[in-house]
């Protein structure tokens, strides 16, 4: 089938629209087209190469099950493997040719009476296909504190999403605000070249320990040769990441929280002797509020000489420097910005129109609502990866978003076979399906936890995060059926 027959367009060539391409290909499925806005594929992993990016969940979950590889060198892949395996994919799955890189999407429209969607691009092109895929990810686009005098400072700021890598930080006054998971990754990194480094902290994040290590030549060995031991590595590492840190995390049981805590306060102790420093970095919330990070080097590298943990976050930059809360100026060469990212919670990530006018930002601006994360009634066609509430707290993303591939190539098969014009969830299944979700996030840690986190929408309504077991999410998706969608035919 060529691409004029059933063009189908992808937005985004990271790791999810990557995967795309190749489970389409896999059944059969040529005709799409990715857009990406910049010049490679990668993502959030071809952004972030800061000193020290790496992944926190174990590389053998943490890539496809359609895509398994034997030769991670380590337990936790770094940002250079992880960026490496995903340009090898679309190499050899002859990905690049379907993809129209420096293309940002403007917009999006359906047509009811064709069933077709126009995408709209900033070059001032128009594209019309029968599928849209959405796989623009919620950590693409950088935030910048939002903090008086951000304009005024003389030095170098950079955020750690767009790393500067000309910047020399030998002998030089850096400050790093924020301390969330990709500050924790940054610090210990840089500590040991810079003259001095100030970590300035709003909240303390909960940390525990990172069981990492290279992965020995004899065990590469191994998964290259002896068949099924890749796949028993991931199966177990699965269930590990389901039933060891899921119930912390997923479950409202007060003891599985303080166990949590305990392992985090003990982390703190074993690296850090000031008591005053010690109560600095202990959280006031519950484990797993916000996300629970693993480092063994944060701590230690705050206990450096030339570290210094500022506390109460950033009141003010001025040209030379920051002042932190207390009132104290700190003359810095460098700022390093680790702020996070604008995650798209509410709103469309484009505007996108759906039938009879509807606009999706409209629609998603109490905080965004999908039939399991993936399609969004009224808006026929159209399927999201990494969608509305499908987030994980304790495991790999990928186990969320193979089956949302798996899931939308049925509803294109099942499009293509019965001749349909289009498929439209009904706002009913989708309804019935969000009051059940909405209802077990009720008492979940993230609403409950005493913390605030990039995991809600202003409204307070957490969009972000699926409140279950991964397991549970992958039965529910693993079948694409046509009765719970408004069918129009051809
Ligand atoms: P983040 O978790 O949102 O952390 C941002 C940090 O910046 C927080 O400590 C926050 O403090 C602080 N901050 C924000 N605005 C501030 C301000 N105006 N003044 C002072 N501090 C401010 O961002 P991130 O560390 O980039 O991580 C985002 C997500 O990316 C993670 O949750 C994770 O999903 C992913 N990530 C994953 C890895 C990995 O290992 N796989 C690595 C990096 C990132 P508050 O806590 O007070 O808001």
């Amino acid at each position: 089938m060529s691409a004029t027959d059933f063009p189908i367009l992808i937005l985004g060539a990271g790791f999810s629209g990557v995967g795309m391409g190749i489970r389409l290909k896999q059944a059969g499925i040529e005709s799409f087209t990715i857009l990406e806005r910049a010049d490679d594929v990668g993502g959030t992993w071809r952004d972030n190469h800061y000193p020290g990016a790496a992944c926190d969940v174990h590389s053998h979950l943490y890539s496809y099950g359609f895509e398994q590889n034997p030769e991670w060198s380590r337990a936790f892949g770094k940002q250079p493997e992880i960026q490496s395996y995903i340009l090898d994919l679309a190499e050899r799955h002859d990905i690049y040719r379907h993809v129209r890189f420096n293309t940002e999407v403007t917009g999006a429209r359906f047509d009811e009476d064709t069933g077709l969607w126009t995408v709209d691009t900033e070059d001032g092109a128009s594209l019309q296909a029968r599928v849209v895929v959405s796989a623009v990810g919620a950590l693409a686009d950088p935030s910048y504190p939002d903090i008086p005098g951000l304009e005024d400072f003389q030095g170098k700021l950079m955020h750690t999403s767009r790393w500067d890598p000309d910047v020399d930080l030998r002998g030089k006054r850096v400050g790093v605000i924020g301390t969330g998971a990709s500050a924790i990754q940054v610090v210990p990194t840089i500590a040991p070249e810079v003259g001095e480094l100030k970590v300035f902290q709003r909240t303390p994040p909960w940390v525990i320990p990172k069981f990492d290590r290279a992965m020995s030549e004899w065990e590469k060995f191994a998964f290259r040769h002896v068949p099924g031991l890749l796949s028993a590595r991931r199966i177990a590492l699965y269930w590990m990441y389901e039933f060891l840190n899921g119930p912390m995390i997923i479950s409202a049981q007060p003891w599985l929280k303080r166990l949590g805590a305990d392992w985090g306060k003990r982390h703190i102790a074993k690296s850090i002797k000031d008591p005053e420093l010690r109560r600095k970095l202990t959280p006031d919330y519950e484990f797993g509020c916000k996300r629970v990070l693993i480092s063994n080097d944060y701590y230690p590298a705050l206990a450096r000489d030339n570290v210094e943990l500022v506390d109460g976050g950033v009141a003010r930059l001025t040209g030379k420097g920051a002042v932190d809360a207390a009132g104290n100026e700190h003359e810095l060469d460098v700022i390093i910005s680790a702020t996070g990212f604008d995650v798209p919670s509410a709103g469309a990530p484009v505007p996108i129109q759906g039938r009879d006018g509807l606009d999706l930002d409209t629609v998603w601006s109490q905080g965004a609502e999908a039939y399991k994360g993936i399609t969004v009634s009224g808006f026929p066609n159209l399927f999201f990866l990494l969608g509305p509430n499908t987030g994980p707290g304790h495991t790999s993303v990928l186990a969320y978003t193979e089956k949302q591939m798996d899931y939308t190539v049925q509803a294109i098969q099942t499009l293509q076979k019965r001749d349909l014009k289009y498929v439209d969830v009904k706002q009913s299944v989708q309804d019935a399906f969000n009051k059940d979700l909405h209802a077990r996030m009720e008492n979940t840690v993230w609403l409950k936890g005493g913390c605030s986190s990039w995991y809600l929408a202003p409204s307070g309504k957490n969009t972000t995060l699926y409140p279950d077991f991964n397991f549970k999410y992958r039965l529910s998706v693993r079948r694409f059926n046509p009765r719970e969608y408004e069918l129009a035919r051809a």
